[in-house]
């Protein structure tokens, strides 16, 4: 058993270089140099130390989907993308509505034992949308729920939404809404727009996502109760957050790496592993959602990892199932787009890949700074080392990946997780690619 790692000449959170020493599930000392010895030692010259990854948006698919991905597959896709902490959607079979099915996540979480695995709870019993799940006895279980959402559904009753917030005030819970209108999107394809009329699709306006985002800040600050806007695609939603911020309200928001980079012209390829909830959007909204990253109006990267077996995605694009494997992918995405280009620093490279989200979901153990007497959670990154997208390597069950064959900068080189090291790729290799 490895219980001691000393990682030698890396950069400390994009800063000053220096060795660090992990022990016992702790970083025990940050020197510019270290003489001790270790079980494990990394040479991280040329590479950056961050805090390890939070993904407050993931599906693992368990129970009942093992088919698309199970706890363990998903816990290794995430050790894999520089993730020490995964939050669980709650749209699994059964819905995880209640105690029981949170922590029979939670556990199975535990003892797979790559990342920490925080289940969601469901807002709604079933994911239904007329009876308010358990929301108490979630957050009182030993999985201690502190974010509830129906994501896969929107909760559209306000009086519904206006309940769930006022639950989980009592708590510091947080809702995260998937903010979709369902009556202006039934049977939405794609993006409304020319790319969906050239290809005879039903559209998905804009407007059905930020009607309901703007509806649940307003609510959200009239209880008084924090909201999270899951994946913002358009431009006018992280206006209408933009706005909401500068009034002092309290909203958080994500985007995806995806939507930080595809445009609906992929969809004219009539490929199906282009069709997600919510669509790719326009240029203009591409931009708008990263100058939102740059600026602080979105304050984190949510995966929305989408697991679905190929039968699911290499089909016709109405029969298609939404969604796309985003955990092995989500970094290098945010390097290649935003941080190699010096729009986003280290810092706020930090803040949206770990310490925001761990601050929102509550998660006092994650998003601490690498500091001595911190726990051990640790992303290491090579900014030189390339990546070339191959389905058939992730480690997630599924391959729904839209970038396969393309080659990404800010490669994830090593992740440890509570001291222990769960994902380190051959270095030589890299430096030989
Ligand atoms: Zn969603
Ligand atoms: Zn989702």
């Amino acid at each position: 058993m490895v219980n001691s790692i000393l990682i030698t000449g890396g950069a400390i959170a994009g800063g000053e270089v220096s060795d660090l020493l992990i022990r016992d599930g702790h970083i025990v000392e940050i020197a510019p140099k270290i003489d001790a010895a270790a079980d494990e030692v990394i040479d991280a010259k040329g590479m950056v130390l961050l805090p390890g990854f939070v993904d407050l948006h993931t599906h693992l698919r368990e129970p009942g989907r093992e088919n698309s991905e199970t706890i363990a597959t998903g816990s290794l896709a995430a050790a894999r993308g520089g993730y020490v902490a995964v939050s669980a959607m709650a749209n699994t079979l059964p819905v995880a509505d209640n105690s029981a099915i949170v922590e029979q996540v939670a556990a199975i979480g535990k003892s797979v034992g790559l990342v920490d695995v925080f289940p969601i709870g469901a807002v709604t019993k079933d994911l239904a949308g007329h009876e308010l799940a358990d929301l108490g006895s979630m957050a009182h279980s030993k999985a201690q729920v502190r974010v509830f959402s129906d994501d896969g559904n929107c909760v559209s009753d306000p009086l519904m939404m206006r309940r769930a917030l006022e639950y989980v005030k009592q708590f510091d819970g947080v809702i995260a809404q998937h903010a979709q209108d369902p009556r202006l999107t039934e049977d939405a394809q794609m993006n409304e727009g020319i790319v969906a009329s050239t290809l005879g699709l039903k559209g998905w306006p804009a407007v059905a996502e930020e009607s309901i985002i703007a509806r649940d800040i307003l609510l959200a600050n009239m209880v008084g109760a924090r909201l999270h806007i899951c994946h913002v695609t358009t431009a006018g939603g992280v206006e209408i957050i933009r706005w909401a911020k500068a009034q002092g309200m309290k909203v958080t928001a994500e985007v995806t790496p995806h939507h930080l980079l595809l445009t609906d012209e992929s969809a004219k390829s009539y490929d199906a592993i282009y069709k997600v909830n919510p669509p790719l959007r326009t240029q203009s909204d591409v931009d708008a959602l990263r100058q939102g990253l740059v600026d602080g109006t979105i304050d984190i990267i949510g995966t929305d990892h989408a697991p679905h077996p190929v039968e699911s995605k290499e089909c016709e694009w109405q029969s298609a199932a939404f969604g796309m494997v985003g955990l092995e992918t989500a970094f290098p995405i945010l390097y290649s787009t935003l941080i190699a280009t010096g729009r986003i620093s280290w810092k706020r490279a930090i803040e949206v890949m770990s310490s925001a989200p761990a601050q929102i979901a509550g998660y006092e153990r994650h998003g601490r700074p690498l500091a001595v007497g911190e726990p051990a959670h640790i992303t290491i990154i090579d900014p030189a080392g390339s990546m070339r997208v191959d389905r058939a390597l992730l480690a997630s069950k599924s391959k729904n990946t839209p970038f396969h064959g393309m080659d990404f900068q800010g490669r994830v080189v090593a992740t440890v997780f509570n001291g222990i090291l769960t994902h380190k790729v051959d270095l030589r290799s890299v430096a030989h690619e």
